[in-house]
């Protein structure tokens, strides 16, 4: 559906452009936006971010040129600065958050609206599809969009490049126990299943529901246990909670209200957990783990559930209408997709104590596991971390707006 009202869109600022009545200040037509496309097909035009090149997605559109503006495709730089870049279906409008700035742009339009005060654009936010493939990208004025983000942006004529450089933030890199020295060479893709490459926004149906996100372990307790007692040990409760976190961002970047078990290194019981979630009337709880196995051998993402019925015989689906079992596989399918983890799918584990004694739909996701050394170096990217977060967001949003319409 998104992407039939993506088309629909894209439809309409074309002809609206063509027509050239959509933006009064720099008429844009299709002749400049072909024009534009052809030459960045010719003489392509690159993106760094500190440095470093920034990669676009297979079915991304790359980086074009148009009224001597560059726009680029939403996610990649943002995401790859911690930023949040979400759709918003209903205002067509993308929504970037870095820190404590958010910009909206909506597609088409001449006028953004950084931190609620409105600026004028050049050249609009639009979705291009050249090739026809019906995989149109969302493409985004880059060094409009950057600066207001706080970042400082160049073009390198030689390389033909737009250099941009991160905001100066005192942000805590999360390097759990001993940081390794190694480079991270496991995971550097970034997603790119989806059509828009954003997340979806909560139905308006879905708003009032609470999700509490349970971040495993802390404290005294540290979980499993990655390389016990060699220098670059890891401690489960260390990767939990940046991913907590960052489940928590995205969720609440797409709408959905949120609650937190612990958002810090502290320790709770089980029933702590349990009672936070039940005496909030939560519809949804989720608990954040990733695995081990006394062999090196298992390896892989698996989401624990167990589907309810209470005293009266009345199941979750006529209690909440939704099922922890539907969660569970929405969230293993984004998991694997998203992480590239090997599928070992979802399995019902009544007898699991947060699964058993919160009283609404709840699963348990189990990334990866600390004791297989391929697992255990993907566990250490700041990739899967951020990938983590955002498959279990992507899953929770599917499952609340099949849920509630
Ligand atoms: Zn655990």
């Amino acid at each position: 559906m998104k992407k039939i009202i993506g088309i629909l869109m894209m439809v309409i600022v074309l002809i609206a452009m063509a027509s050239g009545l959509a933006y009064a200040g720099t008429k844009i037509t299709q002749s400049d936006i072909d024009e534009g496309l052809n030459f960045c097909q010719e003489y392509p035009v690159r993106l760094a971010l500190d440095g470093t090149e920034i990669t676009f997605g297979e079915k991304d559109v790359p980086p074009v040129i148009i009224k001597e503006r560059t726009l680029i495709p939403a996610r990649a730089l943002f995401e790859a600065m911690g930023g949040i870049v979400a759709w918003d279906n209903n205002t067509q409008s993308v929504n970037i958050k870095l820190d404590n700035t958010v910009v909206q742009l909506v597609i088409g339009s001449d006028v953004a609206v950084v931190n609620g005060v409105d600026q004028p654009l050049d050249v609009p936010a639009m979705i291009l599809d050249p090739d026809g493939d019906y995989y149109g990208s969302t493409m985004i004025p880059v060094r409009f969009t950057a600066e207001a983000l706080g970042c400082e942006v160049s073009w390198e004529d030689s390389t033909r490049s737009v250099l941009a450089t991160s905001p100066k933030t005192e942000e805590p890199v999360i390097e759990p126990n001993e940081p390794s020295t190694e480079p991270t060479d496991g995971n550097t893709d970034t997603p790119t299943d989806d059509d828009s490459g954003m997340l979806d926004m909560i139905h308006t149906a879905a708003k009032d529901k609470l999700v509490v996100i349970d971040i495993g372990h802390g404290g005294k307790d540290c979980g499993s246990i990655g390389h016990q007692g060699q220098t670059d040990q890891l401690y489960e409760k260390d990767l939990n909670l940046p991913i907590g976190l960052k489940l928590n961002e995205y969720l609440k970047s797409a709408g959905v209200k949120t609650l937190l078990t612990r958002d810090q290194d502290v320790y709770l019981t089980l029933d702590e957990r349990t009672t936070i979630a039940n005496n909030n009337g939560a519809t949804l709880f989720v608990s954040v783990h990733n695995n081990s196995n006394e062999s090196s051998t298992p390896h892989g993402t698996e989401v624990l559930y167990n589907s309810k019925v209470n005293a009266e015989g009345k199941t979750e689906n006529d209690l909440y209408g939704i099922a922890s079992k539907t969660i569970a596989a929405n969230v293993q399918d984004e998991m694997v997709s998203i992480c590239g983890t090997y599928d070992r799918g979802e399995r019902s584990s009544p007898s699991l104590y947060v699964l058993k004694h919160t009283v609404m739909p709840a699963i348990i996701v189990e990334g990866a596991f600390l004791s297989n050394e391929s697992d255990l170096k993907m566990l250490r990217t700041s990739e899967f971390i951020d990938n983590y977060a955002y498959a279990v967001a992507k899953g929770i949003i599917k499952s609340l707006n099949d849920a509630y319409k």
